[in-house]
């Protein structure tokens, strides 16, 4: 049982003051805190065993985020569900807070907690804001990263980004937007044009997904439904480095840009965006470009929740939190918190370098959870985490892809690029959704919309 310790004012609104959550019948149990319902918060949260262990997860949200199919979802290959799944699933045999976790007091072993639910502005003595703080006895951290802006002004105000279903949602709405008002009875040539230019800024495999999906859209329903708006839409994928997609085999690079090039896609490398307003971004090489919706994919900042942590060894590059070999935070001084795990894209292990990929945080969670199951049965014998890189896979419209393995240390150096690839893209995502019923909805969903075309209604 939880008791929550409140100070209620007279007028019922609660102070907002730290409370103490403590939690009464399985004192027995050894308390693990998992922050972060992502690929590795999930993960330790579905393979821990919650018989033995008093679990609880706190995430500013009640799903997990299949990351992958978001590109898709922003376009309307897939529905929104079908990239969620439910954190309540494993509820009550695990506690769940939607909180953000503000702090960690390492040697207290508690975290301070804000609820992610805010009152209804018309209703405000429904809920409360009161901070709560959460004990721990293992505590894993898996709160991953933010989207990097490297400070660009304006970016934050007026570019889309894509790290969650809230995001492809806007996204998706927005182009339909885009649409309805170059369809405007007394729109200009000209400015329909400006509505129908779509920006992508990041020609990593988020950007460049995002762009070959946006391909699709418009060459197919868009196509169908806006034929005289159609031929009017670009695509403008931008990145400050000579290439895209430098994680990939040169070879493979080469084809991604030959397939974007026949698809229309402009790609625009070794090009600097200075500044972003409404509806336009200044670019060093060009002056100002007019855009109707622009996507920002620069890579990873750090979280603030590890930003702010006092104590811990961060990485000088990434500001990610250092972990040992074993996935344990290594605190100033020297010496790892043994109680303590960082994993996915919030942490950095000393002496490898792993990508932020959700390959890694799934493997690194698996890895946790199977030390910590393992300790209860004495048979832990930190055995340091090992990555078996499963290959990289890109999607690069009309049914081509990239699949690459050649960086792998062992097993076949695999590169392949077209439609096998594409058949292997699908597969891989549809077999690697987390539950039965996504395991069935996406490739239903994707079976559907091929037949009938995707669902252009905004709401
Ligand atoms: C569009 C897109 C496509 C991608 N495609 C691929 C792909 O095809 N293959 C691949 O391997 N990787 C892919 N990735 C990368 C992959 O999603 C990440 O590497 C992975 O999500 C990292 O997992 P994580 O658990 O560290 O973080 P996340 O999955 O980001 O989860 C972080 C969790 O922490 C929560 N959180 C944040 N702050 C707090 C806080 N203060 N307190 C409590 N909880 C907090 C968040 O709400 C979230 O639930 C993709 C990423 C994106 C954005």
């Amino acid at each position: 049982m939880l008791s929550v310790n409140r100070n209620i004012r007279p007028s019922g609104l609660q102070v907002a003051r730290t409370q103490h959550v403590r939690f009464s019948s399985s004192k027995a149990k050894p308390r693990v805190v998992i922050l972060g319902s992502g690929w590795g918060g999930y993960e330790v949260l579905k393979r821990i065993d919650k018989a033995r262990y008093d679990v609880t997860i706190i995430s500013p949200v009640t799903y997990f985020n299949f990351t992958p199919l978001l590109a898709s979802c922003a376009v309307g290959s897939l529905e929104y569900r079908c990239a969620l799944e439910p954190v309540r699933r494993y509820t009550p045999q695990a506690r769940a807070y939607q909180a953000w976790c503000d702090g960690i007091d390492f040697e207290e072993k508690s975290l301070n907690c804000m609820p992610a639910t805010p009152p209804l502005p018309s209703a405000p003595h429904l809920g409360t804001r009161t901070p709560f703080s959460v004990p721990y006895d293992k505590l894993v951290i898996s709160v991953g990263a933010y989207s990097q802006t490297f400070g660009v002004p304006g970016v934050k105000e007026h570019a889309y980004f894509l790290k969650d279903v809230r995001d492809a949602r806007a996204i998706r709405t927005r182009i339909l937007e885009c649409f309805e008002q170059a369809n405007e009875p007394l729109m200009s040539e000209e400015e329909r044009r400006r509505v129908l230019h779509f920006c992508i800024v990041g020609g990593g495999p988020t950007g460049v997904e995002f762009a070959a999906e946006l391909h699709d859209l418009l060459n197919s329903d868009i196509k169908r439904h806006f034929p005289r708006l159609a031929p009017l839409a670009r695509i403008s994928l931008y990145d400050v480095a000579p290439k895209i997609l430098s994680m990939f085999d040169e070879g493979l690079v080469k084809y991604a840009v030959r397939t974007f090039r026949r698809e229309g896609v402009e790609i625009l490398t070794s090009h600097h965006v200075e500044r972003v307003e409404a509806g336009r971004m200044y670019v060093k090489e060009q002056g100002e470009v007019a855009f109707g919706m622009l996507v920002w994919s620069t890579g990873l900042a750090p979280n603030p929740l590890v930003e702010a942590m006092k104590g811990v060894e961060r990485d000088a590059r990434t500001g990610g939190v250092v972990t040992n070999g074993r996935c344990e935070v290594v605190m100033r001084g020297g010496g790892a918190g043994g109680d303590v795990w960082a994993i996915g894209d919030a942490a950095v292990m000393e002496g490898v370098v792993l990508p932020a990929t959700a390959q890694v945080a799934k493997q690194k969670a698996r890895y946790v959870a199977g030390r910590l199951n393992g300790m209860l049965e004495g048979r832990d014998v930190g055995r340091p985490f090992e990555w078996r890189n499963m290959g990289t896979l890109a999607y690069v419209g009309e049914e081509q892809a990239l699949y690459d393995r050649s960086q792998a240390k062992g097993g076949p150096k695999t590169k392949w690029a077209g439609m096998v690839s594409w058949v292997l893209w699908r597969s891989a995502y549809a077999s690697m959704a987390l539950s039965v019923r996504n395991k069935i909805l996406v490739p239903t969903l994707w079976l559907v919309n091929w037949i009938f075309g995707r669902d252009l209604s905004r709401f």
